[in-house]
C-alpha cells in the first residue's frame, strides 16, 4: 500500500515524492485558494457531497472559477481507490488560483496516513485552551474580504494558535469572539450536548460550516436528539453534559479539560462518537 497518493485534476496519478507545484503558484506565494480535508475509510472518501458544496462556496468567496464537480468527484474516487481499503487516509483537496502569471487554477488531491495523534485523540479526548480570535461575530457581514466561512489555504494563524496553546500544555483551542461568544476550534467545530440536545454556534457568527457537525445533526435528529444552532458562551461549555470538537478526520474528540478545569465524563460518552461513525457511514 502506498503511503501517499497524489492525483491531479486532469485525472493523472502522480508520484507523490516528485515536485508538483511551480514556485510561483499562488497557493505557495499567498495561500490563495481553497481546500477540503476528507476522511478516506474502507477505500471510499466520506461525506463528499457536503465537502464539494463547501469547496464551491469557498471558490465563490475567493472569486475562483466554479469547480468542475464531476471532475473533482472522479479524481476523489480515483485517489481513494488507489489508496485502498486497508487503512484510513486523510485526503487533502487543494484548489489554488494557479500561477502568478495567469493560466488555469491548480487542482489536486493528496492522501496520506491518519496520524497516530489523531487516533489517540479519538479515544483519549483533548484538553483545550479558550483564546480570543480578536474578531466580532459580525466580521463576515462588515468585512466580506476577510473570507469568514470560506475554507481558504491561509491557515497559518490557526496553526499558530495551536502552537501557542501547546506551549501552555493544551492539546487544542476554542476561539472566542470579541463579544465573548464561543466560535470554533482552529480546525474543528464545537458541539455541546445537553440532555438529548446538541448545540453548535451558527455559521452566521463567523465560523466555518462543519461537514462533520452537519452530518452528525442529520443522523442525530433521526435518533431523537434535538439539534440546534445557537450562540454559546464559555460558561455553557463548563455546564454542558459533554463538549466535542468535530472534524472530518479526527471525527469526535471529547473535551476533557477547559482552561485547566477538568470536565466530568458524560454518562454515555460513547454515544456521540458512535453517531459520528454512523454519519460518515451514511451521509453523502
Ligand atoms: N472549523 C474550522 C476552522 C476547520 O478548519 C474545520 C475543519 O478543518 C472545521 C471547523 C470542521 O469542519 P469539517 O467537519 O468539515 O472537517
Amino acid at each position: 500500500m502506498a503511503d501517499r497518493v497524489l492525483v491531479t485534476l486532469d485525472g493523472v496519478v502522480r508520484d507523490a515524492d516528485q515536485p508538483l507545484l511551480c514556485a510561483d503558484d499562488l497557493a505557495a506565494l499567498r495561500g490563495d485558494g481553497a481546500f477540503e480535508t476528507i476522511l478516506v475509510r474502507g477505500g471510499r472518501a466520506r461525506i463528499v457531497d457536503m465537502h464539494l458544496a463547501r469547496l464551491s462556496k469557498s471558490a465563490e468567496a475567493l472569486d475562483l472559477p466554479a469547480p468542475d464537480l464531476a471532475a473533482w468527484r472522479s479524481v476523489i474516487d480515483t485517489a481513494a481507490e488507489e489508496w485502498g481499503e486497508e487503512a484510513e487516509g486523510a485526503m487533502r483537496v487543494v484548489y489554488s488560483r494557479g500561477r502568478e502569471g495567469g493560466g488555469d487554477p491548480t487542482g489536486y488531491v493528496l492522501i496520506g496516513p491518519v496520524q497516530d495523534r489523531v487516533r489517540a485523540v479519538r479515544t483519549d479526548g483533548v484538553s483545550v485552551m479558550t483564546m480570543p480570535r480578536g474578531q466580532s461575530v459580525d466580521l463576515g457581514q462588515i468585512a466580506p474580504w476577510q473570507l469568514v466561512g470560506a475554507k481558504t489555504l491561509s491557515y497559518a494563524t490557526n496553526m499558530a494558535a495551536l502552537r501557542f496553546a501547546a506551549r501552555y500544555g493544551a492539546d487544542d483551542v476554542i476561539f472566542v469572539s470579541s463579544e465573548g461568544r464561543v466560535l470554533e476550534g482552529p480546525r474543528s467545530t464545537v458541539v455541546i450536548a445537553r440532555d438529548k440536545s446538541l448545540i453548535t454556534p451558527p455559521a452566521s457568527q463567523g465560523v466555518l460550516a462543519g461537514t462533520t457537525q452537519r452530518a452528525l445533526f442529520q443522523v442525530a435528529e433521526d435518533k431523537g436528539y434535538s439539534c440546534e444552532y445557537a450562540p454559546l458562551f464559555p460558561a455553557d461549555l463548563i455546564t454542558a453534559d459533554g463538549v466535542w470538537l468535530l472534524s472530518s478526520v479526527t471525527l469526535a474528540a471529547r473535551v476533557h479539560t477547559i482552561d485547566g478545569l477538568e470536565l466530568p465524563e458524560p454518562e454515555n460518552s460513547g454515544a456521540i462518537p458512535s453517531l459520528v461513525d454512523l454519519a460518515v457511514e451514511s451521509v453523502t
